[in-house]
């Protein structure tokens, strides 16, 4: 697109680990095709209150293996308000802003669907969350990693569930789904998986104890995605305590250590794809749209579609739970 000279970019909503893979590679990508990049601090706080620095090649050395962003992120209230988000278009004019690259979730690209809206910017999101929640996209940035340190954490945790013959719920995050808690119970062996996704099919506790773990293993272990709808690990802990006190139940959650880390091989390459895509994208004259990726391919996902969470997870995996853990 003719016009675009200037491009800024930031880093928005709950860090991820490959958001500084992708930030590096929407910089060099940019600047090698003759862009002119600003690196916008803190997220839209950084719009409002006028946090812009221009970026080179250099300020993204020797990143694409560090978690966390560079650009730091934020939740900015004011941003949601018409008069935070005038005050942000007002200081991209004045930094010669002409399009945005916007790393996040679903609420830093609902923001960026709304700005977009309101003035005319063309924006370019890309999924930044570990939640892997988006529409319209297979994985998104920080998945793979977050899903990866799961698997560690339960490893150790078996260990100590083994010997003393225990019943471990251990929590995941997940936002609205089950993916981090049914992929990390695949990949680690657990004996359930309590997802929101199947909050109305069954009573999934009951369905556990029922199958008589204690028959054939001595302990057991379940992740559970943090989410009101599964009463969490501490609510279900406390019903074993009252509908089944025969079981020796413990919580471990794994909070925040699931969004830190250096990025998985695939973090980083699905970082420097989709980072390089944004700039083809807004070279190509896309605006409004998600990169995602869809059976391997890069494709591009309109706001509203990538902030629609469908429940589209395989619920064959929870039998592939319960089938491999007999
Ligand atoms: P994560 O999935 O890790 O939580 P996220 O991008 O969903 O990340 P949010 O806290 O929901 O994180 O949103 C990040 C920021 O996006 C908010 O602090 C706000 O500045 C902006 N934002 C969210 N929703 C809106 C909205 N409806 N209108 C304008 N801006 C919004």
């Amino acid at each position: 697109m003719g016009n675009i000279k200037t491009i800024g970019i930031l880093t928005s909503g709950g860090d991820a680990p490959g958001m500084n893979a992708a930030i590096r590679a929407v910089t060099r990508t940019a600047i090698y095709r003759g862009f002119r990049v600003m690196g916008i601090m803190r997220g839209y706080y950084g719009l409002v209150f006028n946090e812009i620095e221009e970026f080179t090649s250099k300020s993204v050395s020797n990143i694409i293996q560090q978690g966390g962003t560079i650009l730091k992120t934020a939740r900015c209230k004011e941003f949601t308000t018409a008069e935070g988000r005038k005050t942000a278009y007002e200081n991209m004019q004045r930094a010669g802003i002409d399009a945005l690259v916007v790393i996040g979730g679903d609420g830093s690209l609902t923001g960026a669907r709304i700005f977009a809206e309101e003035y005319d910017i063309p924006i370019v999101g890309l999924p930044g969350t570990i939640d892997n929640d988006l529409g319209g996209t297979d994985r998104t940035i920080g998945y793979d990693t977050a899903l990866n340190t799961i698997i560690d954490a339960v490893d150790k945790i078996r260990d100590t569930a083994t010997s003393h013959e225990r019943l471990f719920f251990v929590e995941v995050m997940g936002n609205r789904a089950g993916y981090l808690a049914l992929n990390g119970a695949i990949a680690s062996g657990a004996e359930a998986a309590i997802i929101p996704e199947m909050e109305t099919e069954i009573d999934q506790l009951a369905d556990l104890v029922n199958r008589g773990f204690r028959k054939s293993k001595n302990s057991a272990i379940v992740l559970v995605a943090e989410n009101p709808t599964t009463g969490g690990a501490l609510g279900l802990a406390q019903r074993i305590k009252e509908e089944f006190p025969e079981y020796d139940a413990r919580v471990t959650i794994l909070g925040h250590l699931q969004r830190g880390g250096s990025p998985t091989a695939a973090d980083r390459i699905l970082a420097s794809r989709m980072g390089a895509q944004a700039i083809t994208a807004l070279d190509e004259g896309q605006r409004n749209v998600m990169i995602g990726i869809k059976n391997g391919e890069l494709v591009y996902v309109p706001f509203s579609k990538a902030t629609t969470h469908t429940r589209n997870i395989d619920l064959e995996g929870i039998e592939l739970v319960k089938m491999l853990s007999i």
